[in-house]
């Protein structure tokens, strides 16, 4: 008999499959905004032009090679990535309790930090994640061992944070308990924590002896402000945790595929910074042996280059200004054709995502009716939008809600 035979057919992945639908739906009108990538109002892949600068760079060097990385990744790129989420001034920098490893992109990220943890952080099992979440919390924290737990975040009334049901759940939660904590513009549902929620996260979190796993897939992309997205991690850096940032460049520099990624680690000390350096690169060994090169290549030089720095400072600032117009004019739209209900958390939410509220019913009209492709909780990638089809988008919502 075969060795696989019992091996039970595994579901498909729910975006990519959604994608795939789209794709064979010879409908003229279809949209999809079910996936989480940046379009250009034309709807096309936007390549950022400072990266096409890089990449000439990267060309024009005849001393480049394709040797192996160092395990941990190239220095000056992880050590750019670190300060780009600590920020310039920040006490752990100075204090040379960072360190960070090379890793690909922010799934890989997540993995890594998630798999140190599960074999050497000793005050919990628990791992706490938000409800809703990215789904890929769950399954890489689940591959490692950890038992997943929910904390509460959306209050589908308000359409906004459930914050006190959220601190309830941190209070009750075993001391020492894991939290992953969206960095800025929360997926799926596009709701941040304000700065005074951030404080009161921060203050239970200390009370309790939580670790903040940060994880960090917008930053720049969000508000458009670097330090804007990166408030929440500093802020409790400021306060002196000892934390993990996992890091994606997949979003703020285009880079999807290049799978270009980073995990910071900020610890007590040097010596502990160092230590799980060295446990972090003994992990890497095994599972990777060395990070991909090509895409860590064009943010170190960008990072690294103050005039290519300030140009991906504007080039961030065209790709969430699109995607913050796009909220404000389906908002708009909504509003002119009297759509039954409230619209306002449309723009009130930051990021790629909006929650709209839509229920499978309606979302499943969307997709019969409308040919247009969003997840069944009633999620929209607001880049899948453009002023082409804001029209048609708006009065099928219009029609969906009636
Ligand atoms: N975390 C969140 C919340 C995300 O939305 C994403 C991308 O969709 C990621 C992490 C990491 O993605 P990647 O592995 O492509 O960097």
């Amino acid at each position: 008999t075969s060795a696989f035979q019992t091996v039970p057919q595994a579901p498909a992945d729910v975006i990519f499959s959604l994608t795939a639908g789209f794709k064979a739906d010879t409908n003229p009108n279809k949209i999809n905004v079910g996936v989480g990538a940046f379009r250009t109002d034309e709807l096309k892949p936007y390549v950022l032009p400072v990266v096409k600068k890089a990449d000439a760079i990267l060309f024009n060097d005849a001393s480049l090679d394709h040797e192996y990385l160092p395990i941990a990744g190239t220095p000056s790129y992880t050590k750019a990535a670190a300060k780009l989420i600590l920020g310039e001034g920040s006490p752990a920098i100075r204090e040379n309790r960072v360190s960070a490893i090379q890793t690909i992109s922010g799934t890989g990220s997540i993995h890594t930090g998630a798999a140190f943890l599960s074999q050497f952080y000793k005050k919990s099992r628990k791992c706490y994640i938000s409800k809703p979440t990215w789904a890929n919390h769950r399954n890489v924290f689940a591959l490692v061992g950890f038992e997943v737990e929910e904390y509460p975040y959306w209050n589908p009334e308000t359409r906004g944070l459930n914050y006190d049901a959220m601190i309830q759940t941190m209070q009750n939660a075993p001391n020492g308990s894991i939290f992953i904590l969206h960095a800025c513009a929360h997926n799926p549902t596009g709701v941040d924590p304000t700065q005074e929620q951030w404080k009161g996260i921060a203050e239970v979190m200390r009370a309790k002896g939580h670790f903040p796993f940060f994880d960090c897939a917008y930053q720049g992309f969000a508000s458009g402000d670097l330090d804007r997205d990166a408030w929440a991690v500093r802020y409790f850096v400021d306060l002196g945790f000892e934390l993990f940032v996992a890091q994606s460049f997949a979003k703020n520099f285009g880079l999807y595929g290049e799978r270009a990624g980073n995990l910071t680690i900020v610890a007590k000390s040097p010596a502990d910074a160092g230590r799980v350096l060295s446990q972090l690169e003994k992990l890497q060994r095994s599972e990777i042996s060395n990070p991909p090169a090509y895409g860590s290549r064009i943010v170190d030089i960008i990072l690294n280059d103050p005039a290519l720095y300030a140009e991906w400072k504007e080039n961030l600032k065209y790709m969430s200004n699109r995607i913050i117009s796009m909220r404000k004019q389906l908002y708009d739209r909504l509003i002119e054709l009297g759509t039954p209900g409230t619209w306002n958390h449309i723009t009130d939410q930051i990021g790629m995502f909006s929650f709209t509220g839509l229920k499978a019913p309606q979302v499943k009209v969307m997709k019969e009716k409308y040919h247009i492709y969003l997840t069944d909780n009633g999620r929209i990638s607001m880049a899948g939008l453009s002023t082409k089809n804001i029209d048609y988008f708006a009065r099928a919502v219009d029609d969906v809600v009636r």
